[in-house]
């Protein structure tokens, strides 16, 4: 890999109740997350891991792939640099899912064995 943009803490799950438990940081989603940052050209803001706990507490999706550290949310609310994270995961073959919302991009490196890569939106009025 070319260049870090990422550092482990940036992957820990924001809430506090976990702080003590080890961090594991997966390593295709931070290379993904690399590719991207090399694309869109600026930092970026992420929200990657997430406790069970926390992910209830946002009601994320049960068996999110947040929780198995294999997704991130990507901050964006601006078209133009949405469509450059998106064309650069689109782009890889690490990235398996992509889903688009008002104010993030969400992508992940997973998928179960024969689950086809995925695009979906979450944008509401
Ligand atoms: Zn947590
Ligand atoms: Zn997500």
């Amino acid at each position: 890999m070319a260049q870090n943009y990422f550092d482990d803490e940036e992957f820990r799950c924001p809430c506090s109740a976990c702080r003590s438990l080890p961090l594991h940081v997966n390593e295709d989603l931070r290379e993904l997350l690399n590719l991207i940052r090399v694309a869109v050209g600026r930092p970026l803001r992420i929200a990657a891991n997430r406790c069970e706990a926390h992910n209830a507490a946002i009601k994320g999706s049960k068996g999110s792939r947040h929780i198995s550290g294999h997704a991130a949310d990507i901050s964006c609310k601006d078209g133009t640099i949405r469509s450059s994270i998106v064309g650069a995961a689109i782009s890889s073959r690490l990235c398996r899912g992509i889903g688009v919302y008002n104010k993030h991009i969400h992508v992940d490196v997973f998928r179960l064995a024969g689950e086809p890569r995925t695009v979906w939106s979450g944008i509401s009025k």
